[in-house]
């Protein structure tokens, strides 16, 4: 029997964006979300937060035909704008001039997709439905509604877009010969706020996303359309300096001045704010498979929980509709074969870019303040210009390539670093960088390395 009818559990953005591309595909759809309506209640406590979003999601969005739900609010980034802690600043581009990641209002967006999704004849929205239980063979959820009862809702097909702590990923434990890997950073985050000025301006440039590197922790800030800045400290739970070592007024105000003096005038109430939050813990969850019995699969956060150092969460996830929406015509609604398809073609890109994440922690936070990486970028980026055909930088094959798979731009970017390592080795490489001679070696060494596969 041909599947009619799908339960989404989760209305964040992807399992929103996955119900509009069912829809548009003849499916009945019924999206079941725990929270309230965040349109109605705010659920964020008045704080506009602000993620970054690139090609590939603006790809996915296009590909769906609901690009609009992103544009109204999108502020593009450049470059990174670097505070380093004598108080000066450097920039490092994005990509090329033209090339920007994009800085949009993770609300902003949900709303706009829920209000698709709800326009829709073919959808209908259940929110206050916290997802109890799921039979991974028939499909059948139990939810339980906002009165405490509980109710039994069937479809054809199910789908867990329900985030990074899924419930759904949690009754495939019991299916046979399931993998399953989690694993926490030992940073912890908080969100903190730069207020507008007075004429709504932003206190800082809102085209750059601007990083505080200090190693072993790091400060980000990015622009909201209402001038304000989200900013997210990223440190240690434990240690020094870290969450837990950190627990008066005086200490933490002198953590600020020492380490965070250019954005200590410019942070609300950061000691209070820095004392007063639980500090969120990053965690990284890989499973296999992300399909149970031709009935249930896992999309998104639930299938790929990734640190957010590369910004590409949601992108990702957005990818997952937009791969599957393919498989679904290319597959003409055959689901046993869509679904093994698409987790065949979905699992080693979100590994990749699962991997990609976590190394860039140590880029952003580290590299990104030390003035070898930033020249090592400068090569790179006039590498690229010079020679596109043989050399797009990983970051621009990451963030501006929709069509390299994330599996794919690990793989040359690793080989790339090694072409870059026999680079920066050159001696006076600080003093010669912008010679003929070190184009010529590098396109000499690209060649040899990456010709055949770039
Ligand atoms: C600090 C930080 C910064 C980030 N920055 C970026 C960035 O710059 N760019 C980027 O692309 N990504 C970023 N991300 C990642 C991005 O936020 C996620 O990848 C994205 O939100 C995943 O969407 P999702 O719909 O899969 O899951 P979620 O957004 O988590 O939505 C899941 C939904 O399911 C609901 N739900 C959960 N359990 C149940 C249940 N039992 N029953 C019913 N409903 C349930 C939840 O209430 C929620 O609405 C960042 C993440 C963090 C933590």
């Amino acid at each position: 029997m041909t599947a009619k009818t799908v339960t989404v559990i989760g209305a964040g953005p992807v399992g929103t964006l996955l119900a509009i591309s069912l829809a548009n595909k003849g499916y009945r759809v019924g999206v079941y979300e725990g929270r309230p309506d965040s349109r109605k209640t705010d659920i964020y406590q008045g704080k506009s937060i602000n993620i970054a979003l690139s090609d590939r999601g603006w790809s996915s969005l296009e590909k769906l035909g609901v690009v609009d739900a992103a544009k109204t609010s999108a502020i593009p980034m450049y470059q990174r704008a670097i505070h380093n802690l004598d108080g000066s600043q450097s920039a490092i581009p994005y990509g090329r001039d033209d090339e920007a990641i994009w800085s949009v209002s993770r609300a902003g967006i949900n709303h706009s997709l829920l209000d698709i999704a709800e326009a829709h004849p073919a959808i209908t929205l259940h929110f206050q439905h916290r997802l109890i239980g799921i039979d991974l063979e028939t499909a059948e959820a139990r939810f339980q509604i906002d009165s405490g009862d509980e109710i039994q809702v069937q479809a054809d097909l199910a789908f867990g877009a329900d985030g990074a702590n899924s419930r759904v990923r949690r009754t495939a434990h019991e299916f046979p010969r399931f993998s399953y890997s989690q694993s926490y950073m030992e940073q912890c985050y908080i969100e903190l706020n730069i207020a507008p000025n007075e004429d709504g301006s932003c206190k800082l440039d809102p085209h750059a996303l601007h990083i505080w590197p200090r190693k072993d922790f790091m400060l980000i800030a990015l622009a909201n359309p209402d001038g304000s800045l989200t900013c997210t400290l990223f440190m240690n739970f434990r240690g020094e300096p870290s969450f837990e070592s950190l627990r008066d007024e005086n200490a933490v105000q002198a953590f600020f001045e020492e380490y965070f003096p250019s954005a200590l005038g410019l942070l609300e109430n950061p000691v209070e704010t820095f004392l007063s939050r639980e500090p969120a813990p990053l965690f990284l969850v890989q499973v296999f498979p992300w399909s149970f019995s031709d009935k249930v699969a896992l999309i998104g956060d639930a299938a790929h929980a990734i640190v957010p150092f590369y910004g590409q969460g949601m992108n990702c996830g957005f990818e997952d509709c937009a791969t599957l929406d393919s498989l679904i015509e290319e597959h003409n609604h055959d689901w046993p074969q869509i679904f093994k398809a698409y987790e065949n073609q979905r699992k080693p890109n979100a590994d990749a870019i699962a991997e990609l994440s976590k190394r860039n922690f140590v880029e952003m936070s580290d590299l990104s303040g030390d003035p070898m990486f930033q020249l090592r970028k400068k090569i790179e980026a006039k590498f690229s210009e010079r020679f596109p055909e043989l050399w797009k930088p990983l970051y621009s094959m990451v963030t501006f390539s929709a069509d390299l798979p994330y599996a794919e731009a690990l793989r040359l970017g690793d080989r790339q670093e090694q072409v870059m390592d026999q680079i920066m080795a050159l001696p006076h490489i600080e003093r010669d960088w912008n010679e003929e001679q070190v184009m010529n070696q590098l396109r000499d060494l690209a060649t040899a390395s990456l010709g055949a596969a770039a």
